[in-house]
């Protein structure tokens, strides 16, 4: 395949295709054509399980005999004015193939097949000699239904060297998946009926993990990569934020204390209003859209509205902000369960959660920052130990984490001291001991 190639996509449907070969590469072509909704004929006296399971299902006609000259422009069929009863009665018409795939094994067939292809100006795929065809099959990897990369066809051809298309093929494949090439659909599939039927678009609440960002799912990053309206928070992974194009609109709802937040009232009406206008809406949030983060709340919001509405699960600060700094939340021996709890409606409240909790269970407090002395007094009021150990982990997973160690009695004038700020993880118990051992345990992006 020195020469210059074309590459091409081809409409197949209903389009007379010749395969001629019965063995497994024949196979492989045919069930390819049949996917293509061609209209395929296999020449062969004998077929191979996966042709004979194709003619089974009726997919494919099988001309049981060796391949003769005039296969590829003319074609049987049952004689109009022949006697009713004879079901044999056949003529034949020049209905040539459009295109022929040769696979015998036998190189003079292949040669006589190729042959009469050109003077038809039939394509003709070898399967023996790349270098002898007219055409030649890519490696194939197409975007899954429905996933962000739906509707995608990348095709991949080697030079000849089919095994290196398919290895390029798989690593395209992976990348799809992994949501970092940008197949953002730019133009919308027209409405197949009904003109002007709004399409619909779609909400996906992603929980982006705790900061760093490649601590977000694959079906998270894809999503993202795929999104035309990103409602992004303060917290998360802001960084991908930089690798969306310039035409996807981002919305921060971000808070930072003291800031004028956007209601959850307005978040939610912005997802409905911007999957109406048929656009895919990414709810970028930190964490895990569940976990005290009123992802709940918008995704009935936008089921009340008609919108669809689907998930994507987070890594959540309250368990991997901890371990970020050396602190495992359970720990043989030391304990053996945690509860997490928001320390921003009060001390009552952490109380409350934390009252049926085992005597021994890691206490996770999220938005702990400025209600600290408060909710450690109360702890230590309902009997916690006041040298029970107390660590304040701020910024999980971005550069400037920094980890502050003391115990309920001291967490409140330690914090001030240290001048400690949210966002913060604040965890209580004997697991934080175990940071003197662990260290900070943040390895750094393997890709970044
Ligand atoms: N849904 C989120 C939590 C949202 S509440 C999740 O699953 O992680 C916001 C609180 O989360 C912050 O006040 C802080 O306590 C905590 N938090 C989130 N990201 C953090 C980070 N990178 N470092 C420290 N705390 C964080």
């Amino acid at each position: 395949m020195g020469s210059p190639s074309y590459p091409l996509t081809l409409d197949l449907t209903g389009r007379r295709a010749v395969v001629v070969g019965g063995g497994p590469v024949a196979a492989r072509r045919a069930s390819g054509l049949v996917e293509a909704g061609a209209a395929v004929e296999v020449i062969a006296p004998f077929l191979c399980e996966d042709l004979g399971a194709l003619v089974a299902g009726g997919a494919l006609t099988w001309h049981e005999r060796d391949y003769l000259p005039g296969d590829l422009t003319l074609k049987d069929r049952p004689a109009p004015d022949a006697d009713n009863s004879s079901e044999s009665a056949v003529e034949q018409v020049f209905d040539p193939a459009w295109l022929v795939h040769t696979a015998t094994g036998e190189r003079s067939v292949d040669d006589q097949v190729a042959r009469e292809a050109e003077a038809a100006r039939i394509w003709c795929v070898r399967a023996d000699d790349a270098t002898a065809s007219t055409a030649w099959t890519p490696a194939v990897a197409r975007g899954a239904v429905g996933t962000a990369s739906e509707g995608l066809t990348v095709a991949v051809t080697a030079g000849g060297d089919p095994r290196r298309a398919s290895a390029v093929r798989d690593a395209v494949l992976a990348a799809l998946d992994s949501g970092t090439l940008p197949v953002r659909r730019l133009r919308r599939a027209t409405p197949a009926s009904g003109a002007g039927t709004p399409t619909v678009g779609r909400v996906a609440l992603v929980g982006g993990g705790p900061g760093a960002d490649d601590l977000i799912t694959v079906r998270g990053r894809a999503l993202l990569a795929a999104a035309d309206v990103v409602v992004t928070d303060r917290l998360g992974p802001r960084g991908l934020l930089a690798t969306l194009g310039a035409d996807v609109e981002v919305v921060d709802v971000g808070k930072t204390p003291g800031n004028h937040p956007v209601s959850q009232e307005r978040i939610n009406e912005l997802l409905v209003h911007h999957a109406r206008l048929g656009k895919r809406v990414v709810r970028l949030k930190g964490g895990d859209p569940f976990v005290l983060g009123r992802g709940g709340e918008e995704a009935l919001h936008c089921l009340a509205n008609g919108v669809a509405v689907e998930v994507v699960p987070g890594v959540t600060s309250a368990v991997s902000v901890p371990a970020a700094a050396g602190i495992p939340v359970t720990h043989r021996g030391v304990a053996a369960s945690f509860v997490v709890a928001s320390a921003h409606e009060g001390a009552e409240h952490v109380l409350a959660a934390a009252a049926d909790a085992a005597p021994d269970a890691t206490l996770v407090l999220l938005m702990g920052v400025s209600r600290l002395g408060e909710t450690a007094a109360a702890l230590i009021d309902a009997g916690r130990p006041a040298d029970t150990p107390v660590a304040l982990v701020e910024r999980g997973w971005t550069p400037e984490q920094r980890t502050t160690t003391t115990t309920l009695a001291t967490a409140a004038r330690d914090a001030e001291l240290a001048g400690v700020r949210a966002p913060a993880v604040v965890v209580v118990g004997e697991v934080v001991a175990l940071r003197e051992q662990l260290g900070d345990l943040a390895g750094s992006s393997v890709t970044a």
